[in-house]
């Protein structure tokens, strides 16, 4: 669980993408599919990130996002990320068009799960940020045995519940894979989720053993690892990014 961009071929180095395809999740929710112009693969990690360099014209920002799509879906790579208000970074990147090329680096990024664990496991994430539990997911699925996992999952409405067919359909086909869709007001999201966490993995039982995978935007994801590591989990049980 430790910074595997080097191990999976990141670092510093440019390196330049192409808009191959974009897909509307809703009007302010966007993914791109990109492929890198050298014709290679992108090696990550499931969890990673890449750093784009987004040119404003006064300033030259650089901003993380998260890789949404699995190693195992050859071909291009996605990116999926919200509008912000103020935020002049992700407005670029809404105005990529097809064709177009990005410079990034990476892949970067710790929030990963290189060993399936052989615990319950405990995941949660609000709107876009399923990005990285969706290809961690994917990897769990592929491992050959398949820990029992739930995943928390919140939106202020059904279509920012992003891959939600998908989710489902990994809820019907794997017995040891539960998911709980939440929608709630998008300022009552993380005291939903301390409620909800608080319900199934504190005073539900005595047991401390699980691991957590905890991904959203702001101080609720802080919120939510004091939560759990204040209530007998271990430390390093408790994975989280924070964007
Ligand atoms: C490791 C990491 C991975 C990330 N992956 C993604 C991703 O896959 N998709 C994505 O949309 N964003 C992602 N982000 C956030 C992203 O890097 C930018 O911060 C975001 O797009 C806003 O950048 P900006 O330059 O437009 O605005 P800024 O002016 O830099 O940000 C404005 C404010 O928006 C808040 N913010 C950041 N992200 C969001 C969000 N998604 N929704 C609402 N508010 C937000 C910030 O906390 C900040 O206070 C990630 C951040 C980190 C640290």
């Amino acid at each position: 669980m430790s910074g595997a961009g080097q191990s999976a071929g990141g670092g510093r180095a440019k390196l330049i993408a192409r808009v191959e395809r974009i897909h509307d999740h809703a009007p302010d929710t966007r993914s791109l599919f990109l492929s890198l112009v050298d014709g290679k693969y992108l090696r990550f990690v499931p969890g990673q990130f890449i750093s784009i360099t987004i040119p404003l014209g006064d300033e030259v920002r650089s901003r993380p996002y998260t890789i949404a799509s699995s190693p195992e879906d050859r071909g291009s790579f996605e990116i999926c990320f919200n509008e912000v208000p103020g935020g002049r970074g992700v407005a670029w990147l809404f105005e990529r068009s097809v064709g177009d090329t990005i410079e990034f680096a990476g892949p970067f990024g710790s929030f990963t799960m290189e060993q399936v664990p052989q615990v319950e496991i405990g995941l949660i994430a609000e709107g876009t940020a399923i990005a990285p539990i969706r290809p961690i997911l994917k990897r769990a699925f592929a491992a050959s045995s398949i820990p029992k996992m739930h995943l928390i999952y919140a939106a202020p409405d059904q279509q920012h519940l992003l891959y939600r067919a998908e989710l489902d359909e990994y809820a019907r086909a794997e017995p040891n894979f539960t998911f709980e869709p939440v929608i709630a007001a998008a300022d009552a999201i993380y005291d939903r989720l301390l409620e909800l966490a608080q319900q199934r993995w504190i005073d539900a039982d005595a047991d401390r053993t699980r691991q957590f995978y905890i991904c959203g935007v702001g101080k609720g994801v802080i919120r939510l690892r004091d939560l759990l590591r204040g209530s007998g989990y271990e430390r390093r049980a408790v994975h989280y990014e924070q964007w």
